[in-house]
């Protein structure tokens, strides 16, 4: 079975410079098999890849893309002839997985102790607050900069985003990179013509993926309070789950915290997987990325992934009135406070 390393990801990655990471084919390499590195070849890269690359990268120049919408249109579910074939996936690690499913079981317990209003409304709380700092923080921030913000405020997102137990910021979006700078091809750390399980949590649960992705977070990597939390990232999870026990007992640390977690986990995990399944495409973007409704309100506005791949270094994600956008509507406020600046809208055609 083909396994996929950091290592093999960050082949032909030179010191983050988006010139020498070049671009890869979608179908490029698609019989790669055993354990050397695909072989990129040397270009020249097909420019739909090279021209998603933008908002991997340390600058701040936008993402540009060569695909008009459908006029208007959102009932066009086809996707790249080349996207449709399956990939092979790696192998998950079994015992190192163990704590995953674990916490699984955990809440099952609270049949013994009871749940608490206390324990419901900490679950909510817990929830909701942490997927903010997910949304807004590890993927609107760290993996895409689509807005700026000072020092103290990019630290309360990291710290913030530990807390929800996806590992810390150099690792979330040193991989969400990689998706977005591979969307849907073997190198893709989830997509899921790797298979709705892999792409789901098999990926995360993988050997292949325990390291931050070499030289693709040198932007954030330079802070040190930054690479700090992104070391200790249990620190904010175990603090939370205390905090949550001190408040409910023991109700609280299952319901409050594990249930929760459970829950955050896999709304987030829905984006790399189903995001690119099920939904409609406004967008004939190069991937498989739909919109989804019930997505982006289990994850405060990210189910609007065809929207997000249409043009990545955009804060906003629902592009119409009706397309909720939770995490947007709290940064347009942020932005009002003057916490965050330099937010990026999208273009007026793709809005319109
Ligand atoms: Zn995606
Ligand atoms: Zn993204």
């Amino acid at each position: 079975m083909t396994e996929f390393t950091n290592l093999q990801w960050s082949t032909g990655i030179t010191a983050g410079n988006q010139k020498l990471l070049g671009c890869v084919s979608r179908t490029r390499g698609s019989n790669f098999r055993g354990s050397g590195p695909p072989n990129y070849g040397a270009g020249p890269w097909p420019r739909d890849r090279c021209e998603t690359e933008s908002n991997l990268t340390e600058g701040n120049s936008p993402i540009t893309t060569t695909t008009p919408p459908l006029n208007g249109t959102t009932d066009d579910r086809s996707v790249p002839e080349d996207l449709t074939s399956p990939l092979p996936h790696g192998r998950i690690s079994p015992i190192s997985s163990i704590p995953f499913f674990v916490v699984h079981l955990l809440p099952f317990l609270a049949i013994f102790t009871g749940v608490t209003w206390t324990a419901v409304i900490l679950c909510f709380v817990t929830y909701w607050g942490r997927m903010f700092f997910i949304t807004a923080g590890y993927h609107r921030y760290f993996s895409h900069r689509t807005y700026r913000t000072g020092r103290v405020f990019q630290f309360i997102l990291a710290f913030g985003g530990t807390s929800a137990a996806q590992k810390g910021p150099l690792w979330w979006a040193g991989h969400h990179r990689i998706h977005h700078r591979y969307t849907d091809t073997e190198i893709d750390p989830h997509t899921p013509r790797k298979g709705f399980w892999w792409s789901h949590v098999g990926w995360i649960l993988s050997r292949d993926t325990k390291d931050q992705p070499e030289n693709t977070m040198k932007d954030f990597a330079r802070f040190p309070e930054i690479r700090f939390i992104s070391r200790f990232d249990w620190i904010a999870p175990w603090s939370l789950a205390i905090a949550c026990f001190l408040i409910g007992g023991l109700p609280g640390l299952l319901i409050g915290f594990f249930l929760s977690t459970v829950l955050l986990w896999h709304s987030t995990f829905m984006i790399n997987s189903l995001a690119h399944v099920y939904g409609r495409r406004r967008f004939r973007t190069n991937d498989t990325s739909r919109n989804n409704a019930l997505l982006a309100i289990l994850a405060m506005g990210e189910g609007w992934h065809n929207n997000h791949h249409r043009q990545a270094s955009v804060c906003r994600q629902g592009l119409k009135w009706y397309e909720i956008d939770v995490t947007w509507y709290i940064l347009a406020g942020l932005e009002k406070l003057h916490i965050i600046w330099d937010v990026r809208r999208p273009r007026p055609e793709d809005a319109a």
